[in-house]
């Protein structure tokens, strides 16, 4: 079951997968908006601990949805125009981490997700408190420790790739200027 370690790992492979120029996800800054947007549709629970002091109260339903993908994934590559502090990333790619989260969901726990809200959707059952999602937050991250040697292993790949793309049968290939 994907937590935040493991969500946010898939998150920084779905980065390095869809960028396309040779940027390194090594900015601090570029790592904490990628954990943020990994992690944003699981921010129901939140909302679920505030208003009903229970987790799954409002847990995969909308923000699990390619929707919420869409939306908020244009938000975020606006967000930057808000702080200095927030990285500039393309609508794609926003796009693309926020649905990996929702489709990580799906393969790999039992329960759905509510991919094509409002058409569908797929509350959370049970109950989950504060202790019960602080302790999955902070102490079960091994659980996804096969995700993230996963993505680990897919990020190394992936700039493997990109590396060799730069060179094609001992030419360099001159990189494109980053747009402004
Ligand atoms: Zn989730």
């Amino acid at each position: 079951m994907p937590l935040p370690m493991g969500h946010t790992a898939i998150g920084l492979a779905t980065y390095e997968l869809s960028t396309n120029n040779n940027s390194k996800t090594n900015s601090l800054k570029l790592i904490i908006f990628l954990t943020i947007l990994a992690n944003l549709p699981d921010f129901d629970v939140i909302f679920g601990l505030l208003i009903k002091w229970n987790g799954n109260a409002f847990h995969r339903g909308p923000t699990h949805s390619l929707i919420f993908a869409l939306i908020m994934g244009f938000l975020a590559s606006r967000a930057w125009k808000l702080s200095s502090q927030i990285p500039r990333i393309k609508f794609g790619v926003c796009f693309l981490i926020i649905l990996s989260h929702v489709i990580a969901d799906f393969f790999f726990t039992s329960s759905p997700v509510s991919f094509f809200w409002p058409i569908e959707v797929s509350w959370s059952s049970g109950y989950s408190g504060w202790g019960d999602v602080l302790s999955s937050v902070f102490f079960q991250g091994f659980q996804d420790a096969g995700i993230i040697i996963g993505s680990a292993i897919s990020i190394i790949l992936i700039r493997l790739i990109k590396g060799h793309q730069q060179t094609l049968f001992g030419f360099k290939i001159r990189q494109k200027p980053l747009t402004k």
